[in-house]
């Protein structure tokens, strides 16, 4: 993104830059080496905002457009929630050439791959190489690549998102970078194939709030063959997946014959699922510039447990507006960057605080009917009166800022409803049907 917006901002001003990229993974391979491992969920904001920029997701990217959620919870049936305005609708993508699978389908590629195209069309030199150190040569940024004579640039972008072990390269930089706090989040490929899919998910994302300690989020998010299963929290283990895996809220949206087990993961319908334990961001670097370099996306802050994406969009426009714009001493970066990273770090606060009451909903039954009350009596009333199911909806798809969320959260009506609809619950408790 960075190096699209790069070309695009620079050819509309008459400024000739020139950009190279060096991207370790094969994005059009299939299986773990060409993945960047994350639950390609893009929400219908972002993807609004990204077809504004230039970057139309095509349908070849999009494994499925995404128009309902529906909510698990312990005791109570599944609610189902559509987008609160039906024209809009969540993307989901693989990030790279997706799972090995069963039967070689052609004709679908990545959105990393989908970017990296864009930004060679720009202009841009795309070297398939792993960079292996990074120093300076007379005060300009040296980039050195195993395979590669070393280059020196005027403005080095970091890109490298969190799980590579390359952050120590900028951090051995010494300009007081230090890299963002980490937890470990899991993912899984399920194979059910198409028309299984199709059956039990539909275009729905299955959301889960279940009492396993440390878990804030858990969905299942249909594509075209396999469903994605993706786990988030304060490091995830294995005690915890199979405890998900093995609920039966969450076995009562795949079918019976499936089967799990971590240990030696396979599914008694399909051949073996894919797993991976990806580092997700959970708070921001330090530093995350300097003159002539500037680091974005996950490797210097992140949306919490959501719309990383999302965020990797808004740093990089804004790293790379604030060089063309402005300049590319620390100085410009401090100025026009750092704002957009001290939003999402002082949102996140915010987000902290809405996962730290969803806790309370996942441990109180009665919480969990009147949040349940509320949403089924909305759902006769216009989109805009829908406050929890909207609240719902953008808490768990990040289409919206956690302190937006927040703010409506405790405007006076909202919390009359939702004391009204638990207190209701309280009274005339209903069980699972
Ligand atoms: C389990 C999980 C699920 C997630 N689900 C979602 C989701 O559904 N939606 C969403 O918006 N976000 C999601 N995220 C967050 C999202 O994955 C990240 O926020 C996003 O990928 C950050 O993008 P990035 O470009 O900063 O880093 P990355 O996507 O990690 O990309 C970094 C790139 O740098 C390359 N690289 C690294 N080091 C080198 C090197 N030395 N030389 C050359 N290349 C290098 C890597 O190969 C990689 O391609 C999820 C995260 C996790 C952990």
């Amino acid at each position: 993104m960075a190096g699209f917006f790069m070309l695009e901002l620079a050819s509309r001003i008459g400024l000739h830059v020139t950009v190279d990229i060096y991207e370790a993974r094969d994005f059009s391979k299939v299986g773990p080496s060409g993945c960047n491992m994350c639950a390609g969920v893009v929400s219908e904001s972002l993807v609004q905002i990204l077809a504004a920029e230039g970057i139309n997701l095509p349908p070849t990217v999009v494994q499925r457009g995404i128009d309902s959620y529906v909510l698990h919870t312990s005791d109570l049936d599944p609610i189902a929630i559509r987008t609160p305005l039906d024209e809009l609708r969540i993307a989901t993508v693989y990030r790279g050439g997706g799972p090995r699978r069963p039967s070689a389908i052609e004709e679908w590629s990545s959105f990393d791959r989908y970017l990296l195209n864009l930004a060679q069309e720009r202009g841009a030199s795309i070297h398939p190489q792993r960079v292996v150190r990074l120093d300076w040569d007379n005060q300009h940024p040296r980039v050195t690549c195993r395979d590669l004579p070393s280059t020196t640039y005027d403005l080095l972008i970091g890109a490298v998102g969190v799980n590579s072990g390359t952050l120590h390269l900028f951090e051995e930089m010494g300009f007081s970078f230090k890299a963002p706090q980490v937890s470990k989040g899991f993912l899984s490929e399920l194979h059910l194939g198409a028309d299984l899919v199709q059956q039990y998910m539909g275009n729905s994302m299955h959301i889960f709030l279940l009492d396993i300690p440390g878990l804030k989020f858990a969905a299942m998010i249909p594509k075209v063959e396999y469903v994605t299963v993706c786990l988030l929290g304060e490091d995830i283990n294995k005690d915890m997946v199979n405890r998900f895996m093995n609920a039966p809220e969450v076995r009562s949206c795949l079918p019976q014959q499936f089967d799990w087990c971590l240990n030696n993961s396979h599914c008694a319908l399909v051949g073996p699922a894919c797993h991976c334990a990806p580092k997700l961001n959970t708070g921001p670097s330090i530093q995350p510039y300097h003159d002539r370099v500037v680091l974005v996306g996950d490797c210097a802050v992140s949306r919490l447990y959501k719309d990383g994406i999302g965020a990797a969009y808004v740093t990089a426009k804004s790293a790379v507006v604030t060089a063309i714009f402005f300049g590319i001493a620390s100085k410009d970066f401090a100025a026009q960057y750092r704002p957009v990273f001290e939003r999402i770090n002082y949102d996140n606060r915010f987000g902290r605080f809405i996962f730290l009451v969803t806790v309370f909903y996942q441990k109180w039954r009665f919480l969990r009917h009147g949040m349940a009350r509320m949403v089924h009596s909305e759902q006769l009333q216009q989109p805009q009166q829908r406050l929890m199911s909207r609240a719902l909806w953008d808490t768990f798809t990040g289409s919206t800022t956690y302190i937006d969320i927040f703010l409506r959260a405790i405007h006076p009506r909202f919390l009359f409803r939702l004391i009204w609809a638990t207190l209701l619950a309280v009274l005339q408790p209903k069980r699972k049907s």
